[in-house]
């Protein structure tokens, strides 16, 4: 993630932008009702720089979210995260492929294990917040890890990096507007999801390129109050989709990702190409129709339009009218029932 960041950060001074590294946006600054820019520490110093659009990306920090009150907790997902970091990672004690994210579940949430160097591997418990009351960081993340035996297998003479595991409370938020007077509020400054489905950096790098393209729209004339309703609606079709998802997983499957493939509606291809990403499918993509028509599971209150449009891939996603369709081979099938099984069971007798 660091490297991507770099990646990025590079192609922003490449084309132009001044990048200010290490500098701390302490207050927002306002010309009446509108955001007219911030004021920020950098190198000891206080400085103020003034825009015509202020692009919050201040991740969970949220700065306008929290000036204007904006962000609402997600009472439907009370999970907490406790995470720890391993160098030295054994590549024989691997269960799995060499660079592969591994990913179990139990009776009381899942796991990760995601290789983020190499031999470096991120290791994350998700569990119900009151889970966690009930014992302390170091107890739940070893007991979560050892009834996983993949995780187990993979950590199994690895060092951790930080002295304890860490706890991202918190968990999921949303907030119902993601514009207003000046601004707009883009990525986990807008919203954060269980990232049970690893969407996060995708939504919000798509709702940055969105933002950015709202404003270049404004600068060429477009109605400013149109170019923001169209990205809000953009974004919240995303974030009420993804939230959908993570959704069925708890409540519909029971943290069982192999049966939501099996069991959601309209087959495995369009359950691939939800989980890959595309929440902008049409009215008939029967994975999202579905998991749309229920109505408690909306997360914005406000109403809003949905846009039915693959922002990354317009033409080439399938399409629900397509007459071709994916089902999985036999063998395919039978291959992941069984792992299911044995990890089901390993898991019963730890
Ligand atoms: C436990 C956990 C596991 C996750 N796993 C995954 C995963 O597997 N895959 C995935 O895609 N996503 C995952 N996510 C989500 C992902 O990390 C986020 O969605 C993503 O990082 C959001 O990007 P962002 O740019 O909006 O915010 P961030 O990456 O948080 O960036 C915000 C930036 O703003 C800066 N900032 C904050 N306040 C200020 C200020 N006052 N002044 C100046 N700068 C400021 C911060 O320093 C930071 O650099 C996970 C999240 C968590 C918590």
């Amino acid at each position: 993630r660091a490297r991507f960041d770099k990646i990025l950060l590079d192609h922003a001074k490449d084309t132009g932008a001044q990048v200010l590294e290490e500098a701390d946006v302490k207050k927002l600054i306002f010309d009446g009702e509108r955001l007219a820019g911030v004021q920020y520490q950098y190198q000891g110093c206080r400085h103020e720089a003034r825009a015509n659009f202020v692009v919050d990306a201040s991740g969970r920090a949220g700065l306008i979210a929290k000036h204007f009150n904006l962000r609402k907790m997600n009472n439907k997902l009370q999970n907490v995260a406790v995470f720890q970091h391993y160098k030295d990672v054994v590549a024989e004690n691997n269960p799995g492929v060499e660079g592969d994210v591994l990913f179990s579940c139990h009776e009381d949430g899942w796991l990760w294990g995601i290789p983020i160097e190499t031999n470096v591997m991120s290791v994350g418990a998700v569990m119900p917040l009151s889970l966690l009351k009930q014992s302390n960081p170091e107890e739940i993340f070893k007991a979560h890890c050892d009834r996983s035996p993949r995780i187990k297998s993979a950590i199994k003479g690895a060092t951790p990096l930080f002295d304890k595991p860490k706890v991202e409370l918190d968990f999921c938020y949303y907030s119902e507007q993601f514009t207003g007077p000046g601004y707009f509020i883009v990525g986990d400054a807008a919203c954060f999801v269980d990232p049970v489905f690893s969407g996060g950096v995708f939504l919000s790098m798509l709702c940055g390129l969105k933002a950015a393209e709202a404003i270049h729209e404004i600068f060429d004339g477009k109605d400013d109050l149109e170019a923001c309703q169209d990205f809000e609606n953009l974004c919240k079709t995303g974030y009420d989709s993804y939230f959908r998802v993570v959704y069925s997983y708890y409540y519909e499957f029971n943290r069982d990702m192999n049966k939501m493939g099996l069991n959601l509606p309209g087959g495995f291809r369009f359950v691939l190409q939800t989980f890959a990403g595309d929440f902008w499918a049409e009215r008939d993509q029967p994975v999202l129709s579905y998991l749309r028509s229920k109505k408690e599971w909306d997360t914005f209150e406000q109403p809003f339009e949905r846009i039915y449009d693959c922002p990354i891939y317009p033409d080439t996603h399938y399409k629900a009218a397509d007459p071709a369709s994916f089902t999985p081979p036999e063998d395919f099938l039978e291959s992941i029932n069984t792992q299911t099984q044995t990890e089901t069971q390993k898991a019963a007798v730890l």
